[in-house]
């Protein structure tokens, strides 16, 4: 039981009433009739004229009120489709594919066809499309090769207020556009009201409100803080479900995928517990990784006499829109890039939100009825931890990818981009040092060949060049399976709890030969590949089948970016796996770790003292390696390396001569040898 205290209540504005159906509809016909129930419906005319006045319009509106879905079908519907393409950018993967979803299944079209979208590593779009969602680091992309957007007539920069990296660089770049396309009309759409700073930049383009439809929520703290927040979640879950009146879902946000799978799974243990006599609970995960179909599920009505509770990231918080979500449980945390611009680190880290984040959340309970927000932190801690807004992802993240896209198209003077929110100078700089370190810039600053190559692959720098440089080691075969294996972003092992150590040892039959992380998943990738792909094969081998077969698409489309800048990728070099390490290390000299004397991993050249992940092959290894690449830092209870190799120390200074000298290599031999001697 967890006590809590109400200490606020927001007032709602305008009641909404439902119309009573008249007479039963087809499926169709409810979705267009739901349709003319949203906000922006009541506005379509003195928008459409808006757009017609005005080339650039800030659009807000509170989230749920239809701008992503209804605004690009209304400027097709005056014709704007006949002139060129509606695209649309969401800051997320599956708001992209769902929202796409959504708005074919109600202009009755096949999704890929004239509704479509495009995100990294998959484009569902034809030659028919019209309207065409897209993640913004798509449409960064695509104006690499379409640098004045000829084939589109409108653009709707969606989501603003998350003010992700993508979406504050694109803000540059299409403020510019529509200076010399005085014929494509720019819409920025945000779901907070500090539309003045947007209309500001953009030289002060017109605002367009729509005004909101908001049923009070009643705000609950926690009179203690809470120790564990994902318990505390799962408490307050049952706690609603047995004492609240059932017409109300539950909306708990938690921040990533391994939270939310425990959750899940502790709810749905405690729930049969509770035994028949309480009302079934609907447990709906909903993350980046969810597979397309089960993502559908969230959107499904709640049963009567049911309870569904969606356990969602931060992209339930503005992206996508659950109807009948009455209360709503926050934890006051999220994931979050934050970048140490001294170390030049960047990694995930669970941090707490906003107080602008969480007054968002508190109002997804108050979409279709009065709702209640359950805050898992205290009100002091509200009012005096919270930051007031989140701080934009461009101030707290490597600049690498983005420095190196901002030099292919042709933008050389950095420092004087006309940024909405400047990141530190400091930041930059150091960008433009490890792009300069991977050869990628000259010294006066300019793409090199390699750059340029390397900018072409939607990766970050450290992997392009790895896979550039596999072209010298001839290993590109091995490198792009064992790229793509970690590009995933998920794990392709499976590990059910009660087959864990099966699961363990067929995990580490793939780290059978050495090389770490990183060979033991080229292993895991070749073997399924010569098992012709085989889903019994992942089964035997507790390999998530949707995780690997999204490795295999991930390869072949950077197959095919090989193509495109010359390097044949079906050389390879399958016996050795040092050419595969050294190419990885090629690209991540910068991620360099050497066993000091107490035990513990230094990093190279920053000494900062970091472990080997849990989840690596090399965890409980008897004698860890002295050297050791690794691909990605994350803190949660320390600094852990995850995905590490062994490599040999002279590959560094073969490899990287500017970054490395024999005395950075030798300092470890000097100092074993006193130990070697006590021993
Ligand atoms: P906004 O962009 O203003 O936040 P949206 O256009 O995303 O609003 O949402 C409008 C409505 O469309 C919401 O009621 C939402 O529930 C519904 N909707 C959006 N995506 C889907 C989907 N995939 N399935 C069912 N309904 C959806
Ligand atoms: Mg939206």
């Amino acid at each position: 039981q967890i006590d809590f205290v109400m200490q606020e209540t927001r007032e709602g504005y305008d009641k909404h009433e439902s119309l009573s159906e008249m007479r039963p509809a087809t499926e169709h016909e409810k979705i267009l009739e739901g349709r003319t129930k949203l906000p922006v419906y009541a506005y379509r005319e003195e928008f459409l004229a808006a757009v017609k006045e005005h080339q650039i319009l800030i659009l807000v509106g509170e989230t749920g009120s239809g701008k992503t879905t209804q605004i690009p079908q209304f400027l097709n519907e005056v014709g704007y489709g006949e002139l060129g393409k509606i695209g649309c950018t969401q800051p997320r993967r599956v708001a992209a594919m769902s929202v796409a979803a959504r708005v074919a299944q109600e202009m009755n079209v096949r999704l890929g066809h004239e509704v479509g979208y495009s995100i990294r590593f998959e484009n569902c779009t034809s030659p028919k499309t019209i309207l065409q969602y897209m993640t913004d680091g798509m449409l960064l992309r695509e104006i690499l090769t379409q640098p004045d957007l000829a084939s589109y007539s409108c653009m709707v920069i969606d989501e603003a207020h998350e003010r992700t990296l993508h979406t504050d660089i694109l803000f540059g770049l299409v403020k510019d556009i529509v200076r010399f396309r005085s014929d494509l009309k720019l819409i920025v759409s945000s779901a907070t009201l500090d539309a003045e700073k947007f209309s500001k930049y953009f030289d002060d383009a017109s605002i367009f409100m729509i005004p909101g439809r908001m049923f009070p929520v009643d705000t609950y703290y926690t009179k203690a803080p809470e120790a564990d927040y994902v318990d505390a979640a799962v408490v307050t879950v049952l706690q609603i479900h047995v004492s609240q009146p059932l017409n109300g879902d539950v909306l708990v946000f938690l921040t990533g995928q391994e939270e939310i799978e425990t959750a899940a799974e502790t709810l749905s243990e405690r729930s049969k517990n509770l035994g028949s006599r309480i009302p079934e609970l609907i447990i709906c995960p909903i993350y980046a990784n969810l597979p397309s179909e089960q993502q559908a599920k969230i959107f499904e009505k709640t049963p009567s006499g049911a309870r569904k509770v969606v356990l969602a990231t931060n992209i339930a918080e503005t992206s996508l829109t659950i109807d009948g979500i009455c209360y709503v449980i926050d934890t006051g945390f999220n994931k979050q890039k934050t970048y140490n611009a001294r170390s030049g680190m960047e990694s995930l880290v669970v941090t707490p939100i906003s107080q602008a984040a969480a007054n968002q959340r508190a109002g997804r309970a108050g979409r279709t009825q009065p709702g209640k927000c359950f805050r898992l932190f205290t009100a002091w801690s509200f009012q005096h931890e919270l930051e007031p807004n989140t701080v934009p992802e461009i101030l707290r993240t490597n600049m690498g990818n983005v420095v190196l896209m901002l030099k292919s198209l042709g933008i050389n003077d950095l420092l004087n981009f006309d940024f909405m929110d400047r990141p530190p100078a400091d930041a930059l700089i150091r960008a433009l040092e490890q792009l300069y370190a991977l050869g990628a810039l000259n010294d006066r600053g300019e793409l090199t060949k390699l750059g340029r190559r390397m900018a072409e692959f939607p990766l970050d720098p450290m992997l392009s060049k790895s896979v550039i440089v596999s072209e010298k080691y001839e290993c590109t075969s091995e490198v792009l399976s064992t790229v793509a294996m970690l590009s995933l972003g998920a794990s392709v092992f499976y590990r059910p709890k009660e087959k864990a150590v099966h699961a363990d040892t067929a995990r580490l039959n793939f780290a059978r030969g050495g090389g770490g992380d990183h060979i033991a998943l080229l292993r895991c990738y070749s073997e399924w590949a010569a098992s012709d792909f085989s889903p019994s094969w992942c089964f035997e081998n507790f390999v998530q089948v949707k995780n690997i077969k999204k490795a295999r698409d991930i390869r072949e489309q950077l197959a095919g970016l090989c193509d495109r800048v010359e390097i044949d990728h079906t050389v390879s070099n399958s016996d050795d796996f040092d050419a595969t390490l050294k190419t990885i290390t090629a690209g991540f000299f910068y991620n360099i770790a050497k066993l000091g004397r107490t035990g513990e991993y230094q990093t190279a050249k920053q000494h900062k003292t970091v472990y080997i992940h849990p989840s690596s092959v090399m965890a409980k290894e008897e004698e860890p390696p002295p050297w050791l690449v690794f691909f990605e830092l994350t803190f949660t209870t320390k600094e852990f390396m995850r995905q590490v190799a062994p490599i040999k120390p002279s590959w560094l200074v073969e490899i990287a001569p500017h970054y490395y000298q024999e005395t950075d290599i030798e300092d470890s031999k000097t100092k074993k040898m006193p130990r070697t001697r006590r021993n």
